[in-house]
Protein backbone atom coordinates (compact mmCIF):
# COMPACT_ATOMS: atom_id res chain seq x y z
CA UNK A 1 0.00 0.00 0.00
CA UNK A 2 1.60 3.48 -0.91
CA UNK A 3 0.62 5.97 1.58
CA UNK A 4 0.28 9.73 0.54
CA UNK A 5 -0.65 12.81 2.74
CA UNK A 6 -3.04 15.54 1.78
CA UNK A 7 -1.16 18.73 3.22
CA UNK A 8 -4.28 20.95 2.93
CA UNK A 9 -7.63 17.71 -2.33
CA UNK A 10 -28.62 19.57 -35.89
CA UNK A 11 -26.10 18.37 -38.16
CA UNK A 12 -22.80 18.08 -37.05
CA UNK A 13 -19.06 17.70 -38.84
CA UNK A 14 -17.77 14.81 -39.50
CA UNK A 15 -14.73 15.74 -37.37
CA UNK A 16 -17.03 16.69 -34.46
CA UNK A 17 -18.78 13.25 -34.33
CA UNK A 18 -15.55 11.24 -34.90
CA UNK A 19 -14.43 13.58 -31.77
CA UNK A 20 -17.84 12.40 -29.84
CA UNK A 21 -17.23 8.53 -30.53
CA UNK A 22 -13.81 8.98 -29.27
CA UNK A 23 -15.20 10.62 -25.89
CA UNK A 24 -18.03 8.02 -26.13
CA UNK A 25 -15.19 5.11 -26.65
CA UNK A 26 -13.17 6.16 -24.14
CA UNK A 27 -16.49 6.76 -21.75
CA UNK A 28 -17.58 2.77 -21.98
CA UNK A 29 -14.27 1.01 -21.53
CA UNK A 30 -13.43 3.25 -18.48
CA UNK A 31 -13.36 2.20 -15.26
CA UNK A 32 -12.59 4.90 -13.75
CA UNK A 33 -15.71 5.62 -10.56
CA UNK A 34 -16.01 6.62 -7.36
CA UNK A 35 -17.39 5.24 -4.35
CA UNK A 36 -18.11 6.98 -1.09
CA UNK A 37 -18.78 4.79 1.41
CA UNK A 38 -19.70 4.69 4.67
CA UNK A 39 -17.86 2.58 6.88
CA UNK A 40 -19.81 2.41 10.03
CA UNK A 41 -19.04 3.58 13.22
CA UNK A 42 -15.82 1.90 13.78
CA UNK A 43 -15.58 -1.80 14.32
CA UNK A 44 -15.15 -4.36 10.73
CA UNK A 45 -18.08 -6.14 11.47
CA UNK A 46 -20.48 -3.28 11.38
CA UNK A 47 -20.11 -2.26 7.83
CA UNK A 48 -22.09 -3.55 5.36
CA UNK A 49 -20.83 -5.86 2.81
CA UNK A 50 -21.38 -3.41 0.32
CA UNK A 51 -18.97 -0.86 1.58
CA UNK A 52 -16.31 -4.14 2.47
CA UNK A 53 -16.36 -4.68 -0.99
CA UNK A 54 -15.70 -1.27 -2.27
CA UNK A 55 -12.64 -0.50 -0.15
CA UNK A 56 -11.23 -4.23 -0.57
CA UNK A 57 -11.36 -3.51 -4.27
CA UNK A 58 -10.41 0.15 -4.47
CA UNK A 59 -7.24 1.33 -6.32
CA UNK A 60 -6.88 4.36 -4.31
CA UNK A 61 -8.59 5.24 -1.02
CA UNK A 62 -9.04 8.70 0.18
CA UNK A 63 -9.80 9.87 3.80
CA UNK A 64 -9.41 11.34 7.03
CA UNK A 65 -6.49 9.54 9.12
CA UNK A 66 -8.38 8.25 11.86
CA UNK A 67 -10.96 6.10 9.88
CA UNK A 68 -8.35 5.18 7.34
CA UNK A 69 -6.80 3.67 10.30
CA UNK A 70 -10.02 1.63 11.47
CA UNK A 71 -10.19 -0.05 7.89
CA UNK A 72 -6.36 -0.57 7.03
CA UNK A 73 -6.36 -3.95 7.01
CA UNK A 74 -9.12 -4.15 4.30
CA UNK A 75 -7.31 -1.97 2.04
CA UNK A 76 -5.40 -4.05 -0.68
CA UNK A 77 -1.39 -3.99 -0.86
CA UNK A 78 -1.31 -2.46 -3.93
CA UNK A 79 -3.63 0.67 -3.14
CA UNK A 80 -2.67 4.11 -3.32
CA UNK A 81 -3.94 6.26 0.07
CA UNK A 82 -4.59 9.44 0.74
CA UNK A 83 -5.03 10.46 4.02
CA UNK A 84 -5.30 13.88 5.29
CA UNK A 85 -6.27 16.03 8.12
CA UNK A 86 -9.77 17.34 9.19
CA UNK A 87 -10.87 20.25 7.46
CA UNK A 88 -9.16 19.35 3.94
CA UNK A 89 -12.36 17.63 2.94
CA UNK A 90 -12.42 19.58 -0.38
CA UNK A 91 -9.14 18.48 -1.47
CA UNK A 92 -9.64 15.20 -0.73
CA UNK A 93 -13.04 15.57 -2.97
CA UNK A 94 -10.91 16.61 -5.84
CA UNK A 95 -8.22 13.90 -5.23
CA UNK A 96 -10.50 11.38 -5.77
CA UNK A 97 -11.96 12.96 -8.84
CA UNK A 98 -8.73 13.71 -10.49
CA UNK A 99 -7.99 9.63 -9.55
CA UNK A 100 -11.28 8.14 -10.77
CA UNK A 101 -10.54 10.48 -14.42
CA UNK A 102 -7.17 8.50 -14.25
CA UNK A 103 -9.48 5.63 -14.68
CA UNK A 104 -8.66 4.75 -11.13
CA UNK A 105 -11.45 2.71 -8.76
CA UNK A 106 -11.60 5.09 -6.16
CA UNK A 107 -13.02 4.80 -2.50
CA UNK A 108 -13.67 7.99 -0.29
CA UNK A 109 -14.57 6.94 2.89
CA UNK A 110 -16.59 8.35 5.80
CA UNK A 111 -17.31 7.27 9.12
CA UNK A 112 -20.74 5.84 9.62
CA UNK A 113 -23.08 7.19 6.63
CA UNK A 114 -22.19 9.69 4.05
CA UNK A 115 -24.74 10.96 3.53
CA UNK A 116 -25.15 12.41 7.45
CA UNK A 117 -22.63 15.15 7.47
CA UNK A 118 -19.57 13.12 5.60
CA UNK A 119 -18.14 13.50 2.11
CA UNK A 120 -21.18 12.31 0.06
CA UNK A 121 -22.31 15.32 -1.28
CA UNK A 122 -18.76 17.40 -1.28
CA UNK A 123 -17.61 14.36 -4.09
CA UNK A 124 -21.13 14.92 -6.05
CA UNK A 125 -20.78 18.85 -5.96
CA UNK A 126 -16.89 18.35 -7.18
CA UNK A 127 -18.07 16.39 -9.70
CA UNK A 128 -20.63 18.51 -11.06
CA UNK A 129 -18.35 21.77 -10.96
CA UNK A 130 -15.81 19.72 -12.94
CA UNK A 131 -18.39 18.64 -15.23
CA UNK A 132 -16.76 15.21 -14.91
CA UNK A 133 -18.26 12.37 -16.34
CA UNK A 134 -17.58 10.07 -13.80
CA UNK A 135 -19.89 7.80 -12.03
CA UNK A 136 -20.40 8.02 -8.41
CA UNK A 137 -22.15 5.82 -6.12
CA UNK A 138 -22.98 6.62 -2.54
CA UNK A 139 -22.39 3.82 -0.61
CA UNK A 140 -24.68 3.71 3.28
CA UNK A 141 -22.98 2.93 6.44
CA UNK A 142 -24.54 2.61 10.01
CA UNK A 143 -24.56 6.08 11.32
CA UNK A 144 -23.41 7.26 14.55
CA UNK A 145 -27.17 7.78 15.93
CA UNK A 146 -28.35 4.30 15.19
CA UNK A 147 -25.27 2.42 16.69
CA UNK A 148 -24.85 5.08 19.91
CA UNK A 149 -29.21 4.23 19.95
CA UNK A 150 -28.26 0.54 19.53
CA UNK A 151 -26.00 1.07 22.67
CA UNK A 152 -27.93 2.65 24.87
CA UNK A 153 -31.09 0.42 24.10
CA UNK A 154 -34.09 2.03 22.26
CA UNK A 155 -34.51 5.99 22.78
CA UNK A 156 -34.99 6.44 18.70
CA UNK A 157 -38.23 4.40 18.44
CA UNK A 158 -40.52 7.36 17.64
CA UNK A 159 -39.92 10.70 15.76
CA UNK A 160 -36.25 12.29 16.56
CA UNK A 161 -34.16 15.14 15.59
CA UNK A 162 -30.69 15.32 14.53
CA UNK A 163 -28.35 18.45 15.05
CA UNK A 164 -24.76 19.21 15.03
CA UNK A 165 -23.32 21.64 17.52
CA UNK A 166 -20.52 22.06 14.80
CA UNK A 167 -21.28 26.04 13.40
CA UNK A 168 -17.56 25.86 11.81
CA UNK A 169 -19.73 25.29 8.38
CA UNK A 170 -23.03 26.16 9.87
CA UNK A 171 -24.10 29.76 11.72
CA UNK A 172 -25.00 29.22 15.26
CA UNK A 173 -27.56 31.13 15.50
CA UNK A 174 -29.15 28.64 12.83
CA UNK A 175 -28.40 25.66 14.88
CA UNK A 176 -30.25 27.07 17.72
CA UNK A 177 -33.32 27.93 16.01
CA UNK A 178 -33.20 24.31 15.00
CA UNK A 179 -32.25 23.59 18.55
CA UNK A 180 -35.04 25.09 19.62
CA UNK A 181 -38.00 23.76 17.23
CA UNK A 182 -36.66 20.45 17.89
CA UNK A 183 -37.06 20.77 21.85
CA UNK A 184 -40.21 22.41 21.52
CA UNK A 185 -41.59 20.02 19.44
CA UNK A 186 -40.67 17.13 21.87
CA UNK A 187 -38.22 15.18 19.32
CA UNK A 188 -35.80 13.07 20.72
CA UNK A 189 -33.06 14.59 20.09
CA UNK A 190 -29.64 13.20 18.29
CA UNK A 191 -26.80 15.68 18.65
CA UNK A 192 -23.27 15.00 16.97
CA UNK A 193 -20.28 17.08 17.17
CA UNK A 194 -21.17 17.75 20.37
CA UNK A 195 -17.65 19.17 21.50
CA UNK A 196 -14.17 19.29 21.08
CA UNK A 197 -10.90 20.73 23.55
CA UNK A 198 -11.47 24.03 21.94
CA UNK A 199 -15.07 24.12 21.48
CA UNK A 200 -17.14 24.01 24.51
CA UNK A 201 -19.67 26.93 24.57
CA UNK A 202 -21.83 25.45 21.86
CA UNK A 203 -23.02 22.36 24.50
CA UNK A 204 -23.16 24.68 27.19
CA UNK A 205 -25.86 26.49 25.22
CA UNK A 206 -27.64 23.71 23.92
CA UNK A 207 -27.84 22.52 27.60
CA UNK A 208 -29.68 25.72 28.09
CA UNK A 209 -32.35 25.91 25.69
CA UNK A 210 -32.84 22.06 26.01
CA UNK A 211 -33.58 22.44 29.60
CA UNK A 212 -36.20 25.63 29.30
CA UNK A 213 -38.20 23.06 27.11
CA UNK A 214 -37.41 19.84 28.81
CA UNK A 215 -37.58 18.39 32.46
CA UNK A 216 -34.28 18.43 34.45
CA UNK A 217 -34.77 14.49 34.86
CA UNK A 218 -35.12 13.64 30.99
CA UNK A 219 -32.99 10.54 30.25
CA UNK A 220 -29.66 11.62 28.43
CA UNK A 221 -27.06 8.74 26.89
CA UNK A 222 -23.90 9.07 25.64
CA UNK A 223 -22.02 7.35 24.18
CA UNK A 224 -18.05 7.73 23.45
CA UNK A 225 -16.07 5.31 20.62
CA UNK A 226 -19.23 3.46 19.82
CA UNK A 227 -17.96 -0.06 18.27
CA UNK A 228 -14.30 1.35 18.76
CA UNK A 229 -11.72 0.70 21.05
CA UNK A 230 -12.82 2.99 24.39
CA UNK A 231 -16.03 2.72 23.84
CA UNK A 232 -18.05 3.68 26.93
CA UNK A 233 -21.56 3.96 27.09
CA UNK A 234 -23.71 6.31 29.77
CA UNK A 235 -27.00 7.05 30.98
CA UNK A 236 -27.73 9.83 32.90
CA UNK A 237 -30.47 13.06 32.98
CA UNK A 238 -30.21 16.55 31.29
CA UNK A 239 -29.53 18.11 34.28
CA UNK A 240 -25.82 16.14 34.48
CA UNK A 241 -25.07 16.57 30.69
CA UNK A 242 -22.61 19.04 31.31
CA UNK A 243 -20.80 16.77 34.31
CA UNK A 244 -20.50 14.33 32.00
CA UNK A 245 -17.14 13.43 29.78
CA UNK A 246 -18.24 14.55 26.00
CA UNK A 247 -15.88 14.82 23.46
CA UNK A 248 -15.97 14.55 19.29
CA UNK A 249 -16.28 10.76 19.29
CA UNK A 250 -19.32 11.18 21.52
CA UNK A 251 -23.24 11.59 20.21
CA UNK A 252 -25.60 12.43 22.69
CA UNK A 253 -29.18 11.07 22.82
CA UNK A 254 -31.75 13.12 24.82
CA UNK A 255 -34.91 11.82 25.10
CA UNK A 256 -38.30 13.47 24.64
CA UNK A 257 -41.35 13.52 27.70
CA UNK A 258 -41.47 10.10 27.39
CA UNK A 259 -38.36 8.44 27.25
CA UNK A 260 -38.01 6.38 30.11
CA UNK A 261 -35.09 3.92 31.68
CA UNK A 262 -35.58 0.54 31.61
CA UNK A 263 -33.86 -2.05 33.37
CA UNK A 264 -30.65 0.95 32.57
CA UNK A 265 -31.58 1.17 29.13
CA UNK A 266 -33.06 4.11 27.60
CA UNK A 267 -36.41 3.33 25.51
CA UNK A 268 -38.76 5.83 24.33
CA UNK A 269 -42.05 4.30 23.82
CA UNK A 270 -43.71 3.95 20.73
CA UNK A 271 -46.95 3.46 22.17
CA UNK A 272 -48.12 -0.13 22.16
CA UNK A 273 -50.64 -0.79 25.22
CA UNK A 274 -48.59 -3.63 27.61
N1 LIG B 1 -20.86 10.50 8.96
C1 LIG B 1 -20.84 10.24 10.39
C2 LIG B 1 -20.92 11.52 11.20
C3 LIG B 1 -19.75 12.45 11.04
S1 LIG B 1 -19.86 13.85 12.09
C4 LIG B 1 -21.94 9.26 10.76
O1 LIG B 1 -22.84 9.02 9.96
O2 LIG B 1 -21.89 8.73 11.88
C5 LIG B 1 -18.83 13.33 13.41
C6 LIG B 1 -19.66 13.08 14.65
O3 LIG B 1 -20.31 11.83 14.56
C7 LIG B 1 -18.83 12.98 15.93
O4 LIG B 1 -18.55 14.26 16.47
C8 LIG B 1 -19.77 12.20 16.83
O5 LIG B 1 -20.79 13.03 17.34
C9 LIG B 1 -20.40 11.23 15.82
N2 LIG B 1 -19.68 9.93 15.79
C10 LIG B 1 -19.04 9.42 14.71
N3 LIG B 1 -18.53 8.20 15.00
C11 LIG B 1 -18.87 7.95 16.30
C12 LIG B 1 -18.62 6.85 17.17
N4 LIG B 1 -17.94 5.78 16.76
N5 LIG B 1 -19.12 6.91 18.43
C13 LIG B 1 -19.83 7.98 18.85
N6 LIG B 1 -20.09 9.05 18.06
C14 LIG B 1 -19.60 9.04 16.80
Amino acid sequence: MRTSSLNKSGKKSKVNSEKDEVKRGHRSHSRGRISVVGIGPGALDQMTEKARKEIETADVVVGYKTYVTLIQSIIKPTAEVFSGVMGKEVDRAEIALKKALENKRVAVISSGDPGVYGMAGLVLEVADREKAEVPVEVVPGVTAATAAAAKLGAPLVTDFAVISLSDILTPWSLIEKRLKAAAESDFVIVLYNPQSQGRKEPLAKAYEILLKHRSPNTPVGIVRQAGRKGEETVVSTLKDLLICEVDMATTIIVGNSTTRVVNRRMVTPRGYEL
